[in-house]
């Protein structure tokens, strides 16, 4: 149970009632009739796994403990991903696949909301180097670290003056005559870059031009890799990094991505980057959710349970349809994503990845905008007990204030969208 140094200012039953387990509950009575008996059977087992560890570790979820230290432990069980498997090291799931990932990304994230959104940064490094590892040795051994939880990682794009506009880069690569590159230049907002081991960076052979970038695996404790901390008060646990990189020497068989490959592959991951939040943001929502529901039906004011006032009832009630209805839609996307990666031997075509870039996008835009309202609201309907740092309702309200931004802006969300849009009506 979460539990701060400061008072307790809810009662023990209602305490009590808010247990992890019971919040699983309340999300499985909502899920049991519209997963399959795999999907459902996968997500009782990542919770089951959850719990055992929250109890077996004592985990408050309180401000000391180091969301970083369970990594292995996931790691060693297979939840840091499941959206594929990696054969090249010899990582094969007995189920995997994007509704695979969405379910642990829901157990998770119920037990923890900072944590799940840091494993969540360290695949965005392990989906390149899936991509791109043509079996070379060191990118081999980098997918290991990762998905089996030795290190973390983390994937360097943003630069302090290029957030949005990351396609003009203006960290440099010059390339050696061994083959080698040295990189120059400054990275911002990188989600787990002080803790990982590695890091998958950007950068051009020419500032600003996107048509010149490149893509590199970078081992952290290499030379020329400065990283400091950025603190992201929303999200207090997670360790965010600013690194100067110093005529750091990248050799030749860690490029993901020569000169002019860089863009492309920034496009590659973005989709699964959106995906990815988007399964964030909707758990998100279900955290909170489970945290009202239970609470509204045991807390009473005017002696009656507060769910029986139309305002907390009918608030609840539209945050439910909204949260329930996107899930639904989240689902349809990830269940013909899988079908389309089995039918097509794991590889989506291009005009069908092209139009999941659309998808991705719209799910990110609307499950993030979601979480913001659904974290906040039922927040608001738990009264003072929501807005405290007994619960991890606190730590809801937090991680909500950041999805829109994380992936991508809404702006920017919107923009893809709107483009997307054109593309279409050119194919009527
Ligand atoms: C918690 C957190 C974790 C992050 N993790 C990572 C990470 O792991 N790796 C990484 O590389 N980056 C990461 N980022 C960076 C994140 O991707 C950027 O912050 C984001 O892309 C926005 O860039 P910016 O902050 O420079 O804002 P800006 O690009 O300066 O945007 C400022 C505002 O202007 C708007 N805007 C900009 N351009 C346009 C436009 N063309 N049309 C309309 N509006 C526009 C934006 O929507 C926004 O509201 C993270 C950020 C945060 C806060």
């Amino acid at each position: 149970m979460p539990k701060s140094e400061h008072a307790q200012a809810i009662n023990d039953e209602i305490m009590e009632a808010l247990s992890l387990k019971n919040r699983y509950a309340f999300v499985n009575t909502n899920l049991m009739t519209v997963l399959s008996p795999q999907q459902f059977s996968f997500l009782k087992n990542v919770q089951k796994f959850c719990m055992r560890f929250e109890k077996k570790n004592n985990i408050t979820h309180g401000p000391n403990e180091d969301v970083y230290n369970w990594i292995p432990a996931f790691g060693a069980e297979g939840y840091i991903t499941r959206f594929q498997n990696f054969e090249a090291c010899d990582v094969v799931y007995d189920y995997s696949g994007s509704c695979a990932d969405f379910l642990r990304y829901l157990a998770i994230d119920n037990f923890d909301t900072q944590f799940a959104m840091g494993a969540g940064a360290t695949v965005l490094a392990v989906n390149p180097i899936a991509a791109h590892h043509e079996n070379v040795p060191v990118r081999v051994e980098a997918i290991k670290d990762l998905v089996t939880g030795v290190a973390p990682g983390c994937i360097c794009i943003t630069e302090p003056e290029r957030g949005s506009d990351a396609v003009h880069q203006l960290t440099t690569c010059d390339e050696q005559g061994d083959g080698s590159f040295i990189l120059n230049g400054v990275k911002i907002f990188n989600t787990n870059a002080p803790k990982s081991k590695w890091a998958v960076c950007y950068a051009a052979a020419e500032q600003n031009n996107g048509n010149m970038m490149a893509q590199f695996l970078i081992n952290t404790s290499w030379e020329g890799w400065n990283c400091e901390r950025v603190y992201i008060p929303w999200v207090p646990k997670l360790y965010l990094g600013k690194e100067t990189l110093v005529n750091l020497k990248v050799p030749k068989e860690y490029i993901l991505g020569g000169v002019g490959k860089g863009r492309e592959h920034l496009f590659e991951g973005l989709v699964p980057e959106r995906i990815g939040i988007a399964f964030g943001a909707i758990s998100q929502c279900w955290g909170a959710l489970a945290h009202a529901g239970i609470y509204v039906n045991l807390r009473k004011q005017f002696d009656q349970i507060i769910l029986t006032f139309q305002g907390v009832g009918f608030t609840l009630a539209d945050l439910w349809a909204k949260t329930t209805n996107l899930t639904l839609a989240m689902l349809k996307f990830c269940e013909t994503y899988d079908e389309k990666t089995e039918k097509f031997g794991g590889q989506i075509p291009a005009n069908i990845q092209q139009a999941m870039v659309a998808s991705a996008s719209q799910l990110k835009y609307q499950a993030t905008n979601l979480s913001s309202e659904v974290c906040y609201e039922a927040a608001n309907l738990m009264g003072g007990a929501g807005l405290g740092d007994n619960l991890l309702t606190h730590d809801y309200l937090g991680i909500s204030r950041i999805q829109e931004i994380v992936g991508g802006s809404r702006q920017i969300q919107q923009y893809i969208m709107s483009m997307a849009f054109r593309k279409l009506y050119k194919m009527l």
